[in-house]
């Protein structure tokens, strides 16, 4: 049985003036000249000219001009290119933007750069609510994916959880391995612990297959810990939200969809073990 057969009575949907306001209003901050995080360098591409020390023609991002290619530079040219393109395309987007949101996708994903979820999904601003983390790890007790998630079910009203891992994950190569990693350590403890409970499937895999396996493993855990969550089971009860596990392989960009079917007893466990009133 699926979890989205537990809905018992779609259309019910938690509203709050939360969500008309939260994307009315950017957030700016204002650097001091002196911060070492504020850029130095002109905002126009073309007017960047690099020392000779820092242009490498064998260098895959220098450009035929033989200039260095800066991200950030970049970014901040391209956007107004983008800003432009989008509201000649989709006139209504930026200001039905403007008023809030009503994303329908919850996606808890991996901070990887190659999985932009709103890119690979080919959807629009406005259309994914998003939390990523390293190596998209649900931790019980974390208030940041806690927040969002709550605040994503109860007040935006999404109709779908994605659990999305991803191939070539470095936070679950990472666990795959036992070097000692800081901060990082505690962070990745429940890939340690999938990965101590499935040890004999792990190690009985070659070491690519093993990181695959981790990687769906990990999306499976993800969801368990974020269907143990009273918010999300009452959703899923009065009004049929849905959750899925996906893993991305960023060598092709396709997405895999995980069969996450459970058992109906499986289901009623869960609801008498966590949902609260
Ligand atoms: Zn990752």
């Amino acid at each position: 049985m699926n979890l989205a057969g537990l809905a018992a009575r779609p259309g019910l949907m938690a509203r709050s003036v939360l969500a008309h306001n939260a994307a009315s209003r950017p957030l700016t901050l204002s650097l001091p000249r002196a911060s070492p995080f504020a850029t130095s360098a002109p905002l126009s591409c073309k007017n960047h000219k690099p020392s000779s020390a820092a242009v490498d023609a064998s260098d895959p991002e220098t450009n035929r001009a033989g200039l260095r290619a800066d991200k950030y530079t970049d970014g901040l040219r391209l956007n107004k290119d983008w800003a432009a393109n989008t509201a000649r395309d989709h006139p209504e987007l930026f200001p039905t933007l403007a008023t809030g949101q009503k994303p329908q996708i919850l996606w808890l994903g991996c901070s990887d750069s190659r999985c932009p979820e709103t890119s690979m999904l080919g959807l629009q601003p406005g259309d994914v609510f998003v939390h990523r983390n390293i190596a998209n790890i649900m931790h019980p007790g974390d208030l940041s994916s806690g927040a969002v998630i709550e605040y994503a079910v109860k007040y935006l009203g999404v109709k779908h959880i994605v659990v999305c891992g991803h191939t070539s994950c470095g936070g679950v190569a990472a666990a795959m391995g036992n070097k000692e990693l800081g901060i990082l350590d505690p962070w990745l403890l429940p890939l340690r612990q999938v990965r101590e409970r499935n040890l004999s499937l792990l190690q009985s895999l070659s070491d690519e297959e093993a990181a695959l396996k981790l990687v769906e493993l990990n999306v499976r855990e993800g969801l368990s810990v974020v269907t143990q969550k009273s918010a999300v089971l009452n959703a899923i009860q009065e009004r049929g939200l849905q959750v899925h596990g996906l893993i991305y392989d960023v060598a092709s960009g396709v997405l895999r969809e995980l069969d996450i079917q459970e058992t109906e007893d499986s289901l009623k466990h869960r609801l008498l073990a966590f949902k609260t009133e």
